[in-house]
């Protein structure tokens, strides 16, 4: 039987991934939506996220699809009130607000789930696969899009606790940090701050281990989310955020790009077998960026 899920946030993601990702799997039902202003056709709408949770007892499953910053107070809401939690990436505003929804979910039984919807591209387990008896000698982030094309008017991006260019950067580390076989740490950071705006637009990392990113969310035309290992035994490249797999020059057949209905398909697992999935390393490494990272002033920001 589909379990009932309750939509919170119902913005861009929202509606071009996880509601057609909901509607597509026989295990889950959109029971509710709770939102401020959007909606779903056809689905019960609430306003208030309390009401909603006194008055569906039967839905059991949050996904919250929320920026960082207000998801924190949903989810220790939902989490109290016996609900198991999806959460969007990046999965809070901070790594200490991470570990205690962790703590709180653990105590309370409940699945919680920080989703890397990058790390569900179809190239990304082959990737890992390949590497894992690899001798890596280099690695290099390229991840350079449009801001104004994937967060049009979205002002919270650049906001304090919006990340900047680290919101789509996080899919970039989420991807390096699941598939090279050795940690990596942050060694330098340049980060590129419009003048009149709190977070990069822009940034430059040096890892430990020859890993190198370079980020930026000016890229008119074609975007880029690439990802290139250099092993002693030959190269990786991971191309288009992880849905295209190179190896030594020859393209490898992967599966059909489906990073959230696989993300569901966990979450299912998740719930079914009592487990939680939260992993943090993409986020430290953004935090030590913010940390350890040079600021550089660059020409102000409009969308
Ligand atoms: P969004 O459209 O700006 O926001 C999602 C929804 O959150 C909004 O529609 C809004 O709904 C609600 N919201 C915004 N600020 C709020 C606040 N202060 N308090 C309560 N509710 C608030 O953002 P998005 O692009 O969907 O991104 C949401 C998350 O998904 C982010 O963490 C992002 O990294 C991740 N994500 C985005 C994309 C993308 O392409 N945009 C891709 C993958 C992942 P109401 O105003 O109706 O309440």
């Amino acid at each position: 039987m589909a379990t009932p899920i309750c939509l919170v946030g119902i913005g861009k993601i929202a509606v071009d991934q996880h509601v057609p990702a909901i509607n597509g799997s026989d295990d889950w039902a959109l029971a509710a939506t709770v939102s401020r202003a959007g909606t779903v056709d056809g689905v019960p709408s609430f306003t208030d996220f309390d009401q909603m949770l006194t008055e569906r007892p039967d839905i059991t499953v949050v996904s919250l699809c929320l920026p960082p910053v207000p998801r924190f107070d949903y989810a220790q809401k939902a989490i109290a009130a016996g609900r198991h939690v999806m959460l969007e990436k990046p999965p809070g505003a901070t790594l200490a607000e991470v570990h205690t929804l962790s703590a709180m979910a653990r105590a309370a039984g409940a699945t919680l789930f920080a989703t890397w919807h990058s790390r569900m591209a179809p190239g990304v387990a082959h990737a890992k696969a390949w590497l894992a008896d690899k001798t890596i000698t280099r690695a290099h982030i390229n991840w350079k899009e449009d801001v104004r094309r994937w967060h049009p008017g979205q002002d919270w991006v650049f906001e304090p606790g919006g990340m900047g260019v680290f919101d789509p950067a996080s899919n970039g580390l989420s991807i390096i940090t699941e598939i090279l076989p050795m940690p990596i740490h942050l060694t330098a950071a340049a980060l590129e701050f419009p003048s009149n705006r709190d977070t990069p637009i822009a940034a430059q990392l040096v890892f430990h281990g020859n890993v190198t990113a370079d980020l930026d969310w000016r890229q008119d035309g074609p975007q880029s989310w690439d990802i290139t290992v250099q092993t002693t035994a030959g190269t990786l490249q991971l191309h288009d955020g992880g849905a295209r797999l190179v190896i030594d020059g020859a393209q490898v057949a992967v599966g059909p790009d489906r990073e959230y209905p696989a993300l569901y398909d966990r979450m299912t697992q998740l719930v079914k077998t009592g487990a939680s999935d939260v992993d943090l390393s993409p986020m430290v490494h953004v935090a030590d960026a913010l940390t350890l990272g040079k600021r550089i002033t660059v020409a102000p920001f409009h969308f």
